[in-house]
């Protein structure tokens, strides 16, 4: 049987790059994107295949240009002949109060977020559907289920990303295809780590206070979730046995939204 084919967006570090590297293990055909030239993540692309016999392909692409979601999908099935998991994975974040953040800071946050990953899943529910079979995992936040002060752009685009998932699973559910959100808390990765100083002058307090008093103090179990326990989930979402679980967003989350 031909490999499955799965396309993981900014996957050249932090969950994502979790997430290709376990679909490389499981036998997938990986394919890894970034806005980076392929020179500058030539390790890391060196660091997934190690893990996998498959063919490990990067397509660079800069997401916050939205057209860019469906040219990278489209690149995908051009090489491969097909596209079988997409998992819209990229995202960044600005902290900032609405009355500080510029238009096109709120622009670039909903575009990465949303704009590409209603045009990736626009390219490749296509080919899904004539196959009878897709996954489609969008990784969306706690912060798509609830707000936290600082991060309207964030906030609103993990929402209507929600939204969209939701609205996506209604309209395949009749063809073998599932779409899921996946709704992390905080897991520690370079996102994450660039977002402590704009935190810290955010909220005028030490990195120490940002981590206790700010991140870990939404998060019940007082412990950052790691990259891994995502990757799982989103492995677990492409198995047979998760052929009926669509239109969810599944919190890991350290019982953050239980609050
Ligand atoms: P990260 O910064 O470690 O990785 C982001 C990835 O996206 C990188 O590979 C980067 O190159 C890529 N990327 C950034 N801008 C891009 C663009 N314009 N075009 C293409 N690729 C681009 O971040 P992360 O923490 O691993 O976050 C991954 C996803 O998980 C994001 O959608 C984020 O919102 C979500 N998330 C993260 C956390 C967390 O605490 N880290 C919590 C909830 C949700």
């Amino acid at each position: 049987m031909n490999a499955k084919v799965a396309l993981i967006t900014g996957s050249t570090s932090g969950i994502g790059l979790a997430i290709a590297k376990d679909f490389a293990k499981d036998g997938y055909i990986t394919c890894l994107n970034s806005f980076e030239p392929e020179q500058d993540v030539a390790e890391v692309i060196k660091e997934v295949a190690k893990e996998s016999s498959k063919e490990i392909a990067y397509f660079s692409a800069d997401l916050a240009i939205a057209q860019n979601g469906a040219r990278l999908v489209e690149a995908v099935i051009a090489k491969f002949g097909h596209i079988d998991v997409l998992v819209n994975n990229a995202g960044v974040q600005k902290v900032s109060s609405i009355e500080k953040l510029s238009l096109s800071d709120w622009e670039r946050v909903r575009t990465i977020t949303l704009d590409a990953s209603f045009q990736t899943m626009q390219a490749a529910i296509p080919d899904m559907v004539s196959r009878n079979w897709g996954r489609i995992i969008n990784i969306a936040s706690a912060h798509g289920l609830v707000a936290s002060p600082y991060k309207s752009a964030y906030v609103a685009a993990k929402h209507a990303l929600i939204g969209l998932t939701k609205t996506g699973a209604l309209e395949v559910a009749q063809n073998g295809i599932t779409i899921n959100a996946i709704c992390p808390g905080y897991v520690l990765t370079p996102l994450v780590e660039k977002q402590l100083k704009d935190q810290m002058k955010a909220h005028n307090m030490s990195e120490e206070e940002v981590i206790e008093i700010v991140m870990l103090a939404n998060q019940p179990t007082k412990k950052f979730i790691q990259p891994q326990e995502i990757a799982s989930m989103a492995l677990y979402l492409c198995s047979d046995m998760a052929r009926s679980i669509t239109g969810a967003s599944i919190v890991i989350d350290g019982g953050w939204t239980a609050k």
